[in-house]
């Protein structure tokens, strides 16, 4: 062995000690509460990627989308095939499209019942509920309520919460949170939607 691979070898040994370690030290098994917020893109996408990673644990997943109302989603195509799921699309639209607020917290509050339930059943191991941060930010629903719904839910159900702008008190409660951050956007270089990768 060289020198530098001597070298190395030390120093992995050293850092498996640590990783070893910390390994160690993580003992706990519940529940987690993520966010994925932020303006890059991925935040959905990355929730359906845990889903696909839940689900071929065997785990129970209900989702529910706030504001958006396509039902014509590669995603939902595909996981609505999933017998351990069950998918609600219930949101009212994009607020510049619908331009009703009434509407818009109406539909907000019909999909928060569908989420208020999954969080309160012990039969689901995972929820996701997406785009629901501009629920909170709309104040569409009350965030004392949302706050102790996800605090109350069965002990080993995971929760992902997806949308841009996750208001701090919602970041305070959660496990793990990623800020996607934009560093460029095809949008931006004027490419459309294309289906498989944006929807
Ligand atoms: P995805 O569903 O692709 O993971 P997302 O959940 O991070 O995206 P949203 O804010 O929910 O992003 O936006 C949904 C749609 O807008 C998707 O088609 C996504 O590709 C697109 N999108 C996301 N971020 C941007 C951006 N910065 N500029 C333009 N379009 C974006
Ligand atoms: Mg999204």
């Amino acid at each position: 062995m060289t020198e530098k691979d001597e070298r190395h070898r030390i120093r992995m040994q050293r850092k498996k000690e640590v990783v070893d370690q910390k390994v160690g030290a993580a003992g706990m098994a519940r529940g987690l509460f993520l966010i994925h917020t932020g303006n890059g893109k991925g935040k959905s996408s990355a929730a359906f990627g845990v889903l696909a990673r839940a689900l071929g644990h065997g785990q129970r997943a209900v989702v529910v989308q706030f504001v958006k109302n396509r039902s014509d989603t590669g995603e939902e195509a595909f996981f609505r095939a999933q017998p351990s799921v069950q998918w609600h699309v219930m949101g009212a639209g994009f607020t510049w499209e619908t331009q009703d607020d009434g509407k818009d917290a109406a539909a907000a509050q019909t999909a928060w019942e569908v989420a208020r339930q999954a969080l309160a059943n012990p039969e689901v191991d995972l929820v996701i509920l997406d785009e629901f941060t501009y629920a909170l930010k709309y104040r569409w629903l009350d965030m004392t309520e949302v706050l102790a719904a996800i605090a109350a839910r069965p002990t080993m159900q995971h929760l992902i919460v997806t949308g841009r702008a996750a208001p701090q008190e919602l970041v305070d409660a959660a496990d793990t949170v990623t800020d996607m951050t934009l560093v460029k956007h095809a949008f931006q270089a004027g490419v459309q939607a294309m289906p498989g990768i944006e929807w």
